[in-house]
């Protein structure tokens, strides 16, 4: 390892609700690239999902702060959810990049499945001169698909393109809403204090 500076993982979402699929991402990425510390970012109004119906931010934000709180590698950002109008990836990376400094290095960590959208995403292309990136394998989505598919947007940095094997998690919030709808136990899918923070608050309902 030749950095000087720290070592960040990036760990963006909507986080509606966090789970353990998020934690256990963001543990093995931490975990395989020696990183210092994995920030959690929860999106403010996420372009791509503007259409769905999205929990209020604050939310969002407790509950994965409820959720990262005994990781003391683990920490929860406000920068996307402080920021007025969309939140945008690119421009929180150059945020941190700013605020971090430019001797850490910086790794975006990502579903497989987020990855395979890249070109979709706003200036993608300046993705991997600000950071590393990892593909985290998700249940549903072929690894092997993505070298293809990411080929030219990785171009000349493929060092700085990373795959991750995680133990396979098919959790996704989407299921968590759907199962608190429909009075389904969500134990052991989200963190017990997640749980009782959605019960409270009535979430999903
Ligand atoms: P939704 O169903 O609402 O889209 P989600 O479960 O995909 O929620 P997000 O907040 O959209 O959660 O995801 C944040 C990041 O975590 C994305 O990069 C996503 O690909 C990744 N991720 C989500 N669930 C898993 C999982 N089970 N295993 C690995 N990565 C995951
Ligand atoms: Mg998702």
């Amino acid at each position: 390892m030749t950095s000087k500076g720290p070592r960040i993982g990036i760990m963006g979402g909507t986080f509606d609700p966090v789970h353990y699929g998020h934690l256990v991402t963001a543990e093995g990425a931490r975990c395989e690239y020696k990183l210092d510390q994995v920030l959690f970012l929860p999106s403010g109004k996420p372009p791509h999902k503007s259409m769905k119906r999205v929990s209020d931010a604050e939310h969002r934000y407790m509950m994965t702060v409820l959720a990262i709180l005994t990781n003391p590698h683990f920490g929860v950002s406000r920068l996307d959810i402080d920021r007025e109008g969309f939140s945008y990836t690119i421009d929180a990376l150059r945020r941190l990049r700013a605020e971090y400094g430019p001797d850490a290095e910086l790794f975006f960590i990502t579903g497989a499945d987020a990855i395979l959208e890249i070109n979709q995403w706003k200036d993608s292309d300046e993705y991997l001169d600000i950071a590393h990136f990892i593909a985290a394998a998700r249940p549903g989505f072929c690894l092997e698909e993505l070298p293809q598919a990411t080929q030219d947007w990785v171009g000349q940095h493929g060092d700085r393109f990373h795959v991750l094997n995680v133990p396979a998690m098919a959790i996704s919030s989407t299921e968590i809403r759907e199962r608190v709808r429909t009075g389904k136990s969500i134990r052991y899918l989200v963190p017990e204090s997640v749980e009782h923070y959605i019960k409270r608050n009535n979430l999903y309902l």
